[in-house]
């Protein structure tokens, strides 16, 4: 056993004061109190939560900044034209590639505060399309590539069929078909198996979006959906996409999910920017989860979600940093919260009617519905029997030493940034000091080898 002696420990709604953390030997919380009598490790600073990093499509961090040179001809530049370019990425990289860039994302992550990710995986086969040997070898990186870091993982591997809506798929989506739902079924059991290898991987499924499978597809996959596991999926994150499947299916995205399946609070609506009143009254009443992006989709210029009204009806979101264009998580509730004080012309955007402190109102949506994403039932911060997942935050800063416990989480979310970061604990285990990950210098140097390999960035 281990104890902590925490100058500042923050609760779901409370901030803690000189309080003693026991871990046991397994990284599990033991217990919580105000005294104790023995030998202790003192961490100094603001402590919260691990966060949850609830959507990631680990090989685009190889590009992320790539795609921001324009051209001067004002020739339209969106989401669709950096697909392209994504696809071309997608075509190029090898398993040790990605392992190697899975490495480093997920170090960065770590040093960012991230103690868990949900990898939405959808890069199955090799170049040509073929299924590797392994059937999940390219999932099996990435879960290699986290448990070498330390982060958890909950892999998604994803059920991508078609083109769009109606539409065979493009020569450039080959890596990333199931011909039909058996054949996606038997990557998810390969996948498991691989998991097995690993103590920080799980795997749960999840569907690209409705124009990437077909209606039976979709129905095999959805009705046979594993109780109490969560399932994920892209949608209504592009208008384009909303008017097809009005086309398609006669209904917006949403509307048609809800009507045609059993949504509860097991899915996890990914983006979700596009909705009419009755779909944001129609997530919130199902219970279903958004994981919003909000770096990812400012940089794609996809649109702002709705959060003010949904919010209001109660409804429940977590936070992924999808491309990774951006990757601090305070960031990520900043940009949520301003977009909406932007578009209503009001400070009071980001807060529930039980919670005014947007502090904790944001940490508590962001980490509470990200662990659902992950398949993890918690909804208090540092609970008994649950894993020490934990960030430091240092308390050289002027605005943070000097403000009283409550203040703090708020002076934390809207002037700090990552550099604050001093430590990181994952089920009782440090992997961040000193803002640094204990195997830098490796993951920089085999990064830099395969960016090399790749031509990217030259
Ligand atoms: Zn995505």
């Amino acid at each position: 056993m281990k104890v902590y002696k925490i100058d500042y420990l923050v609760q779901k709604d409370v901030v803690l004061k000189d309080a003693f953390l026991e871990v046991g030997k397994d990284g599990k919380i033991i217990g919580i109190q105000k005294e104790y009598n023995g030998d202790y490790e003192h961490l100094r600073g603001l402590v919260l939560p691990g966060f949850q990093n609830a959507h990631s499509h680990c090989f685009q961090y190889a590009m992320a900044g790539m795609a921001e040179l324009h051209s001067t001809t004002n020739e339209p530049d969106d989401f669709w034209s950096w697909r392209d370019s994504m696809y071309k990425i997608a075509l190029q990289i090898s398993p040790e590639q990605l392992e190697s860039v899975a490495m480093m994302l997920y170090s960065e992550m770590l040093r960012m505060g991230y103690t868990e990710v949900a990898e939405f995986h959808y890069l199955h086969h090799d170049k040509d399309g073929k299924t590797y040997s392994n059937l999940s070898e390219m999932g099996e990186r990435l879960m290699s590539a986290a448990q070498k870091t330390g982060i958890k993982i909950t892999l998604i591997p994803i059920f991508y069929q078609k083109g769009g809506f109606g539409k065979e798929a493009a020569e450039g989506q080959r890596r990333f078909l199931s011909s039909d739902s058996e054949n996606y079924l038997k990557l998810v059991d390969a996948s498991r198996k691989s998991a097995e290898k690993f103590s920080k991987a799980k795997v749960v499924k999840g569907i690209h979006s409705l124009r990437a499978v077909d209606e039976k597809g979709l129905q095999n996959v959805l009705n046979t959906k594993e109780k109490d596991l969560p399932l994920h999926i892209h949608i209504s994150e592009q208008l384009k996409e909303v008017e097809e499947c009005k086309s398609f299916y006669g209904a917006r995205p949403v509307q048609w999910l809800l009507d045609n399946f059993e949504v509860d609070s097991n899915y996890h609506l990914v983006h979700a920017t596009h909705l009419a009143e009755s779909e944001i009254q129609g997530i919130a009443n199902s219970g279903a989860n958004v994981v919003l992006c909000p770096s990812t989709e400012g940089n794609l210029g996809d649109g702002i979600f709705p959060l003010r009204a949904f919010q209001e009806m109660g409804g429940k979101w977590s936070i992924g940093t999808d491309s990774h264009i951006g990757l601090q998580f305070m960031e990520e509730l900043r940009l949520l919260d301003y977009g909406q004080r932007l578009i209503s012309h009001k400070r009071n955007t980001f807060y529930s009617k039980q919670q005014g402190n947007p502090g904790f109102y944001g940490l508590s949506q962001a980490i509470c519905n990200g662990r659902k994403a992950m398949g993890v039932q918690s909804s208090n911060f540092f609970e008994i029997g649950h894993d020490f997942d934990a960030v430091v935050v240092d308390m050289v800063h002027p605005l943070l030493f000097m403000s009283n416990p409550e203040l703090k989480l708020a002076t934390n979310l809207y002037s700090m940034d990552q550099t604050s970061i001093k430590e990181v604990y994952v089920a009782g285990e440090r992997v961040i000091t000193n803002g640094m990950h204990h195997q830098m210098d490796a993951i920089w140097m085999d990064f830099a080898k395969t960016l090399k390999e790749l031509s990217f960035r030259a």
